[in-house]
């Protein structure tokens, strides 16, 4: 997918990705939630935007959240959607619980986090998240697709 311009934004909203998370990735826009920041940063994941990710990480943690890991991390992967499942938001920290799915190599993967997010310097940044265990599916070439096109994955995600 190289043109995003007529399509939903891949974070899930019915926005445009100009009109939604790009402005976030440029800095035009801030994250005015941490939900926004969240998702703006699985779209990160998504387009490969490693840098993206680590400056949306809280100063504490980007030491031990190096841009190689992350870039290593989602190029291994091949995503497939975000649910926002329950947002809680005060003042200066709040928490997003969301489920994303995605494929690594020939498992079908969901990462079901409650995520914690802090404000610095005004900003919404990413701190840690706990995490629910999922167990990942083993997918064969002719099984039916589990992103839910109805398409064998040999001729949907098995790239
Ligand atoms: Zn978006
Ligand atoms: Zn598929």
């Amino acid at each position: 997918m190289t043109s995003l311009t007529n399509s939903n934004c891949l974070c899930g909203n019915q926005y445009s990705y100009q009109d939604c998370c790009q402005k976030l990735h440029l800095g035009t826009e801030q994250a005015t939630t941490a939900e926004q920041l969240m998702r703006s940063r699985y779209v990160a994941y998504a387009l490969k935007n490693a840098k993206y990710i680590y400056q949306t990480y809280a100063q504490e943690k980007q030491a031990e959240n190096p841009v190689k890991e992350i870039a290593d991390f989602a190029n291994s992967c091949r995503f497939i959607k975000l649910a926002v499942i329950n947002t809680e938001q005060q003042q200066s920290n709040a928490e997003v619980e969301f489920c994303v799915s995605y494929f690594y190599q020939s498992l079908f993967c969901q990462l079901h986090e409650r995520s914690s997010f802090i404000k610095e310097d005004g900003q919404w940044r990413y701190l840690d998240g706990e995490i629910f265990p999922v167990a990942d599916i083993k997918v064969s070439r002719n099984d039916e697709c589990p992103c839910g096109s109805g398409k064998k994955y040999k001729k949907c995600h098995n790239v």
